[in-house]
């Protein structure tokens, strides 16, 4: 009997131990499928220092538009650009700005022409130098009529990857700035061709995101909130990431 016992025994005590090494096994399978499948695709795929460039508009001398409480496009720009690299980055892409600072760019610019255009033929320049992946131009747009309102992504005519650049970031800025933060059933974001500069004269896809309207009292709160200037930030990088799934 006492024979018998012990031999019961160390029985369950071995099956004890090959359950856990099962377990441990299961778990460990388990975790290299999640590391494998789930973050090869959700991070390297998208992330895999795919090159974006990201395009501050105005800057220094060149305030933009602005209000009469001295709000001004470009620190709009820029603060919007800056949290959209930060984010960026996060997800592992290799990020080119053509400022990070409050200058403006005609001295980059040696052409023979207005400040304006040698700023906007800089702009140009760093962009088609460094071939990015895609780049994203910032702005804040304004109109005389107070009522016009919302973000509006602009693609170069006749450019289908542009246009589905600029689709994808107005679905991912509906959802997550209109629908989720501000909860606005009716706000959407337009999506509309413009032969811009730096769209034409840029060799690769692009678009140029007005952020809000400074001269709308919603819009020109929104332009002051961190929160959204954040949100608007990761809403372009969650469109970009879905156009180049
Ligand atoms: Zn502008």
């Amino acid at each position: 009997m006492k024979i018998k016992k012990r031999a019961r025994i160390y029985v369950i005590k071995l099956n004890k131990k090959i359950i856990s090494l099962i377990l441990i096994i299961i778990l460990a399978i388990i975790i290299i499928a999640f590391f494998n499948g789930f973050n090869s695709t959700e991070i390297f795929k998208h992330s895999s220092g795919e090159k974006i460039i990201i395009d501050p508009g105005h800057g220094g001398i060149d305030g933009g538009t602005g209000d009469k409480g001295g709000l001004l496009e470009k620190d709009v720009n820029l603060d919007v650009a800056l949290y959209l690299k930060e984010e960026l980055m996060k997800d592992g892409f290799n990020v080119i700005m053509t400022r990070e600072e409050d200058e403006s760019l005609e001295d980059f610019s040696s052409i023979n022409a207005s400040r304006y255009r040698r700023d906007l033929n800089a702009r140009k320049s760093i962009i088609n130098k460094n071939k990015p992946k895609a780049f994203v131009s910032i702005h804040v747009n304004s109109s005389k009529k107070t009522t016009a309102r919302g973000v509006q992504v602009y693609y170069y005519p006749g450019s289908n990857e542009s246009q589905e650049l600029a689709r994808n970031i107005c679905k991912s800025i509906d959802i997550n700035v209109y629908e989720k933060f501000l909860k606005s059933g009716e706000l959407k974001v337009k999506v509309l061709p413009e032969d811009y500069f730096i769209l034409r004269e840029t060799e690769c896809t692009g678009v140029l995101v007005e952020i809000g309207f400074i001269t709308n009292p919603e819009d020109n709160a929104l332009l002051k909130n961190d929160k959204y200037k954040r949100k608007i930030a990761y809403s372009i990088k969650e469109g970009v990431k879905m156009w180049l799934e």
